[in-house]
């Protein structure tokens, strides 16, 4: 087994003994890809003690067997939970973990049935757990998607006027990654102008920029499995007082927060130092959202970085520092970062310039 996947295997195995459970159901796709390299669309995983088995169905065979050449590839035609339940009780187990986070109801009962004498417990996270800390490989898969959005950036600020249409520019940055290497997209790319531009999840739409807007674009690319996530804001044609003043509060509470990313730190207080200076400057009811998230597999995963979040940065995490201010009038301005932490601070994988004034174009 490649050896960063059998560290992974033996760590899951660690955390299923520290949970005093027999073995583990894996449902969620982002689980199975990072513990077993298997990114079929249907398929589960059992992990036990001793044996790491993956269902799934005819159509994964091959597949399975090029990407998850060590784990023991059970084919199931149909029902395929039952069948997971039919061999955790064969292998005798009593105390199976699952993720309720992931695991549908239906499947749920489907296991239980199959495996009456096998008690099913509640376990979230102790996958997404390991996947809070990335090795040297998975930093360089996000570094390399970071890059693919940066070089779309710089083609969406070469591309603003007025006319242009949001779906055009998301249309653009798209082709543009995937044209260079990018599996897919992240997420649904957000270019969000002018009143659209307050909406922090605003879609991209049949809107033309215009002349005053400000434009927030929030893109990223997805390399070998792993996803990058970046957000700037210009300003087309021209730009008024306030939508400046937003725009140097936000610079400053993302350059603040940016600075005490380390390990050691603690993600509520990252939050809270951005928090503050938006709060002094008497925009605090306008940042409704969390500082910032962890990216890899999916793109938002361990750890959060919200308000009260206790938990405490290591090295290996990689996160966003994402602070925005959104007035319905004025129109929105968010400015995100993608940071791995490491042994001295962190290194910024997103690229693009980051001006301290609102750039105008
Ligand atoms: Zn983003
Ligand atoms: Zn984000």
């Amino acid at each position: 087994m490649s050896t960063s996947r059998a560290k992974r295997l033996d760590g899951i195995r660690r955390a299923v003994a520290e949970a005093g459970l027999d073995g583990l159901v894996v449902s969620s796709p982002a689980d199975i890809f990072y513990l077993s390299g298997f990114r079929g669309s249907a398929g589960a995983l059992l992990v036990t003690r001793d044996r790491a088995l993956l269902f799934s169905d005819f159509r994964y065979r091959l597949q399975a067997a090029r990407q998850a050449p060590e784990w023991e590839f059970v084919e199931v035609p149909r029902r395929l939970f039952a069948r997971l339940g039919e061999t955790s009780a064969e292998a005798g187990l009593r105390l199976l973990g699952f993720n309720p986070a992931h695991l549908t109801c239906k499947r749920r009962d489907e296991l239980a049935e199959a495996a009456p004498q096998v008690e099913l417990r509640p376990c979230e996270g102790l996958v997404e757990e390991l996947r809070a800390v990335k090795s040297p490989d998975e930093v360089e898969a996000i570094r390399a998607a970071a890059a693919l959005s940066d070089r779309a950036m710089a083609a969406l600020v070469e591309a603003l006027r007025p006319g242009v249409s949001e779906r055009d520019l998301a249309l653009e940055a798209e082709f543009l990654m995937r044209r260079a290497g990018a599996e897919a997209v992240a997420f649904d790319l957000i270019i969000a102008s002018g009143p659209n531009s307050a909406l922090p999840h605003a879609q991209p739409g049949d809107r033309a920029l215009a002349s005053g807007d400000l434009v927030v674009m929030d893109i990223g690319a997805r390399v070998r499995g792993y996803c990058s996530d970046m957000t700037r804001t210009y300003a087309v044609g021209k730009a008024s007082p306030r939508a400046r003043e937003i725009y140097r509060i936000v610079y400053q509470a993302q350059r603040e927060a940016a600075a005490a990313v380390r390990p050691g730190a603690v993600c509520g207080e990252l939050d809270r130092l951005a928090r503050s200076v938006i709060e002094n400057a008497g925009f605090a009811e306008y940042f409704g959202h969390g500082l910032g998230h962890g990216v890899g597999i999916e793109v938002h995963e361990a750890p959060r970085l919200g308000r009260n979040g206790e938990r405490i940065l290591t090295v290996g995490n990689v996160v966003t520092v994402e602070p925005g201010i959104y007035l319905p009038e004025t129109g929105g301005v968010r400015l995100e970062d993608l940071l791995a932490v490491t042994e001295d601070g962190a290194e910024t994988l997103t690229r693009s310039p980051m001006p301290s004034e609102l750039p105008i174009v």
